[in-house]
């Protein structure tokens, strides 16, 4: 199911051409080339459409390199092509947490291996998204074993459209499905640390978990955290609003000043900035749910242009504000 019913032509058109126009920002330039955002909303009227957007999202995530920042002792968090990966090294075999997208292999084997001469014994999937699992497959034939939430299982065995996006997932292949899976929380030890793994109301889908490791004192959101951008929330698998405030909700109080948070995409983080990004969300909600109850559909919810005073702290990302209206719309 696709969203291009949200809008007629010429809004979509114009939410385009808003799209297009984020496109000078450095940061974007670095999480998303222009390109890639016209691929991400399929308009009909487009030009130079790609003809497979999904292939097109994952080459261009690709194209950014691998950089590489210690949290703490035995732990690197590698930022780029798709997101970011966490990285516990030791003796007890590498915890790798997220895989970035699958062209990004070769460039995410060549950053495992200068972090250490141990082979990866547990990749974690924060949840069920491509720019997440998609280098599962490879990093399970190098001997790892995939653990994740058991819904990530789930819909990762199913066939998936993306709403507003429009970008269609086949099932994975069975080779890249978790093969450990767990219902509420899961507790490990390795290489002198403590990882918490718990599992959140349905939020960016609803197979999100975070990963707490304790002793480093570093929370992993995946994507339930969008660093100082506007987030995806994907409705298509269960995601609301509601939960992306909760999980924040739930996270706060485990952090404190010196926590370092990561967002599934955005830079490194701290408490501060989770604030400011539940902050954000309770007022995006609480226009879009007053937006909604008055009766104005989506198209008239992006035309009354709601967060025009957000679009500058926000709007910078991946979506502009009328593209995170839709989403919101089949989100509350
Ligand atoms: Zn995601």
């Amino acid at each position: 199911m696709h969203s291009n019913s949200f809008l007629k032509p010429a809004s979509r058109r114009a939410m385009l051409r808003d799209s297009a126009t984020l496109a000078g920002s450095a940061f974007l330039a670095q999480l998303l080339p222009a390109s890639l955002l016209r691929a991400a909303v399929p308009f009909p009227q487009q030009q130079n459409a790609p003809a497979d957007p999904v292939a097109a999202f994952r080459a261009q995530m690709a194209a950014n390199p691998i950089h590489p920042q210690t949290l703490a002792e035995n732990l690197t968090l590698l930022s780029g092509p798709g997101g970011n990966v966490v990285v516990l090294n030791g003796t007890d075999g590498k915890i790798v947490v997220d895989t970035f997208v699958l062209p990004a292999w070769p460039k995410l084997k060549e950053s495992l291996e200068t972090i250490g001469e141990a082979p990866v014994k547990t990749v974690i999937n924060t949840h069920w998204h491509f720019d997440h699992v998609d280098n599962n497959a490879s990093l399970h034939a190098a001997g790892a074993t995939i653990l994740a939430h058991e819904n990530t299982k789930k819909r990762m065995s199913e066939a998936h459209d993306l709403l507003v996006l429009g970008l269609h997932f086949p099932p994975s292949p069975a080779d890249a499905l978790p093969e450990q899976t767990f219902s509420t929380t899961r507790k490990m030890q390795a290489n002198g640390q403590t990882l918490v793994l718990e599992h959140l109301p349905p939020a960016h889908t609803d197979t999100d978990i975070i990963v707490h490791f304790q002793k480093a004192n570093v929370i992993h959101m995946g994507d339930t955290f969008f660093n100082g951008i506007y987030p995806y929330i994907d409705a298509s698998t269960g995601g609301k609003v509601s939960g992306m405030i909760a999980a924040a909700d739930k996270v706060l109080p485990l952090a404190n000043d010196s926590t370092k948070i990561i967002p599934g995409h955005g830079p490194l983080g701290g408490k501060a900035d989770l604030v400011k990004f539940r902050d954000m969300l309770v007022t995006v909600r609480d226009r879009i749910q007053k937006l909604k109850s008055s009766g104005k559909s989506a198209q008239e919810a992006v035309a009354a242009k709601p967060f025009a005073d957000l679009e500058e702290a926000w709007g910078k990302g991946f979506f502009s504000g009328d593209v995170f209206v839709q989403i919101l719309y089949t989100a509350l």
